[in-house]
């Protein structure tokens, strides 16, 4: 499957507002969705003035939404939806929980990686371990009780050190633990919705795939 290998910033422009995709660059870079608040393209401007949405689009805006913050492919989103959708509970909050807990996003909220990207990259080169055995699949789904760690021979990674010690970096969130100098984390507890920091309406997306 390919992957977008393009800038990052049209996906937030496209999307209106900042997504934070560069991880901790974001804070540190002048940010295009300040400086050019309107569609990517020769049209993006025109676009802007005609902004009058019906409601599919608003729905579809929201999923491309979240696929872009968490770097999925549309179809590795359906199929995480239409798990969440299976589970008792509220579909929309089940997705982003799920969403949580995959493994890139577990080693970027831990610090190990300046974004999910980096992230995604750390895993598939297999630097990292779940509960002392390396995994290198991305969407492996972390359960609560598990030890994420950096490999023996990848803690003094550059691309990590630099990570963990930037001034950007954002805080711990409270389900998780992290022993910074043995590069250790754990997920101390599932998260619920009000846990995860994201400026999204997943109700959108459950009513577009509802379709
Ligand atoms: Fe998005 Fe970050 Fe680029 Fe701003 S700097 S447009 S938040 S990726």
């Amino acid at each position: 499957m390919a992957r977008y290998t393009g800038p990052v910033c049209k996906l937030c422009r496209r999307e209106g507002q900042k997504l934070f995709l560069k991880g901790q660059k974001c804070y540190t870079e002048k940010c295009p969705v300040e400086r050019r608040a309107y569609p990517p393209g020769q049209h993006g401007p025109a676009q802007e003035r005609r902004r009058k949405q019906s409601d599919y689009a608003v729905q579809l805006r929201e999923k491309q939404k979240v696929k872009r913050i968490y770097g999925l492919h549309e179809k590795q989103f359906r199929n995480a939806f239409e798990r969440a959708a299976h589970m008792p509970g509220v579909t929309g909050s089940n997705l982003l929980v799920a969403l949580e807990s995959r493994l890139d996003n577990l080693v970027f909220r831990m610090g190990f990686a300046s974004s999910r990207n980096a992230a995604r990259q750390l895993v598939r080169h297999r630097h990292v371990e779940v509960n002392g055995r390396t995994v290198d699949v991305p969407s492996y789904l972390v359960v609560p009780g598990d030890e994420i760690s950096v490999r023996a021979d990848s803690k003094d990674l550059l691309a990590v050190q630099a990570s963990l010690e930037a001034r950007t970096r954002p805080a711990l969130l409270d389900w998780l633990a992290l022993d910074e100098k043995a590069r250790v984390g754990r997920m101390v507890r599932e998260p619920t919705r009000s846990d995860i920091p994201l400026p999204v309406q997943e109700q959108l997306i459950v009513e577009l795939y509802s379709k």
